[in-house]
């Protein structure tokens, strides 16, 4: 299996050399050449798999050049018992007849980035090895909150690679801040960065692109990757738990085996969705995507419309890790729907830079059409539903999980499609617990973080998730801040580089 280039403009590599440089060094993604397909045969004779065993299994089919041992260790190194709160790593709840809530977010964290960044450090250090690389390794990401401090745990204390993670200042909880400035480890640093998530991922994403910089970084022993969801190394584990959701379906007789169903993912940077695409271009039988976005809802205009186009304001909502207007996955999506035409991403995404904005012809328009349907929910939408949902089911969702169920609720109002539908569950409530509590008692809430955190504990009678039980009593070890446009010199600071 080799990986090219969504921009056309890099040879084949293997997985292990897409995993380690993270993106195509002239701009682009690294894809599949060819997704592997696995007959419903095949996908059903998993079903007695547990959730490691189905882990290797599929990533078997994408990471041919490592061994199966390699991929047997990184698996049980990430998805074991000291790292995840559930048996099953990835438990599906029966909201009612047709909606099942597949919960994503039992890791170290506490919400759904732990289902990759557990596995991708383990992967990235093999793939190291297996190349011929004199240099320190330095993870730079930009995150919206909780990529930061999953990619953080994931990574720390793992020798050979260091990792420095930049977040928006204004753009993260109070909660996601402390979890990233409290984390431990020798090779961890923190960066908070002025203005918001966009400005943030940009500036990393220059870096990454500037040739001389990495020239000047690489003469002093040290090579960028990046553990953003544009690694392949990211998105390749989230492919699993959907077919982990599908085979429970068959396994408690909800489903027939062969039957399909839908499937609707909270998205930001379009990676998860991406990566059940990607399960069922393999085979899984899925109907339709229900791309659910928050008030920043490009992504369901595009659907809608064909255009992508990035002039609308920026709006700061309750589900910080979707406030996003450039989603980085969907050029991997693109690729794919075009039947690999690199010309037209190349085309449209000079568009993007240019004129913020793009089309694509009516038959990709129509292809995108087919599988995914896109809806957005206000912040009111949102409010509403985590209430109707705790009052309904008496079950507590967070507000990116409740912008699935309520862009899910239209879709079916509006399509009147009853087939059973799997709703991605991106984050424990608890990580969002003042605008959980705040929507239950339908008024603001007052006091600190953690003080909300206890006033949710008392009202829903659940425990708070184990990663933020704690939090409080550590001590702050990051406290480094600079601009966007300076994010060269704290790096060249960290790595301690005149
Ligand atoms: C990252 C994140 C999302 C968005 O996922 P993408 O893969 O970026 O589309 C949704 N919800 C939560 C809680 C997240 O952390």
């Amino acid at each position: 299996m080799k990986y090219i280039s969504t921009r056309g403009n890099y040879g084949r590599v293997d997985s292990a050399e897409a995993i380690r440089l993270g993106m195509v060094p002239k701009g682009g993604l690294f894809v599949p050449e060819i997704v592997p397909e696995l007959s419903l045969k095949e996908i059903l004779s998993f079903k007695d798999f547990d959730y490691r065993q189905l882990a290797a299994r599929i990533l078997q089919e994408f990471l041919t050049d490592f061994t199966e041992e390699e991929i047997w260790q990184c698996v049980e190194a990430a998805y074991n018992a000291e790292n995840f709160a559930a048996p099953d790593i990835a438990p599906l709840k029966k909201l009612d007849e047709n909606t099942y809530i597949l919960e994503l977010w039992h890791g170290p964290t506490a919400a759904f980035k732990d289902m990759a960044l557990q596995l991708m450090p383990h992967l990235l250090t093999r793939a190291i090895e297996k190349g011929d690389i004199d240099k320190e390794v330095v993870i730079l990401v930009a995150t919206s909150g909780d990529t930061g401090k999953a990619a953080l745990e994931g990574f720390k204390d793992v020798d050979g690679v260091r990792i420095i993670v930049f977040y928006p200042e204004e753009g993260v909880s109070k909660i996601q801040e402390a979890q990233m400035v409290t984390t431990g480890g020798y090779n961890t640093e923190v960066v908070a960065v002025k203005g918001n998530f966009d400005d943030c991922q940009n500036s990393v994403k220059s870096v990454f692109g500037d040739r001389k910089f990495n020239q000047k970084i690489n003469n002093n022993g040290f090579r960028f990757s990046s553990a953003n969801s544009i690694n392949w190394g990211r998105l390749v584990p989230q492919i699993i738990y959907y077919f982990k959701a599908y085979l429970d379906l068959v396994n408690r007789g909800e489903i027939e085996g062969g039957e399909e169903i839908n499937v609707t993912v909270p998205t930001g940077n379009f990676g998860n969705i991406l990566a059940g695409y990607y399960a069922s271009r393999m085979g899984l039988p899925v109907k339709k995507f229900i791309c659910a976005s928050n008030e920043n809802k490009i992504l369901t205009d595009f659907i809608n419309t064909g255009k992508y186009d990035l002039e609308r304001e920026f709006r700061r909502t309750i589900s910080p890790s979707m406030d996003i207007l450039i989603s980085s996955n969907l050029e991997r999506f693109l690729f794919s729907v075009t039947g690999q035409d690199h010309k037209k991403i190349n085309k449209w995404y000079a568009e993007l830079r240019n004129n913020g904005k793009f089309v694509v012809d009516k038959t990709t328009a129509g292809e995108i059409a087919e599988i995914f349907s896109g809806r957005f929910a206000t912040e009111g939408d949102t409010k509403e539903t985590i209430k109707d949902i705790y009052e309904e089911y008496a079950y507590t969702i967070d507000p990116h999980t409740a912008v699935g169920v309520s862009a899910y609720r239209k879709y079916c109002k509006e399509t009147k499609d009853l087939t059973k539908t799997v709703i991605d569950s991106t984050a424990s409530p608890f990580k969002f617990g003042r605008a959980v509590l705040s929507a239950l008692k339908g008024k603001k809430i007052g006091g600190d973080d953690f003080e909300v955190l206890r006033q949710l504990e008392a009202e829903t009678g659940e425990n708070a998730h184990r990663a933020l039980s704690d939090l409080e009593e550590r001590p702050v070890r990051h406290e480094r801040a600079c601009s966007s446009r300076d994010i060269r010199d704290e790096i060249r600071d960290i790595l301690e580089i005149n």
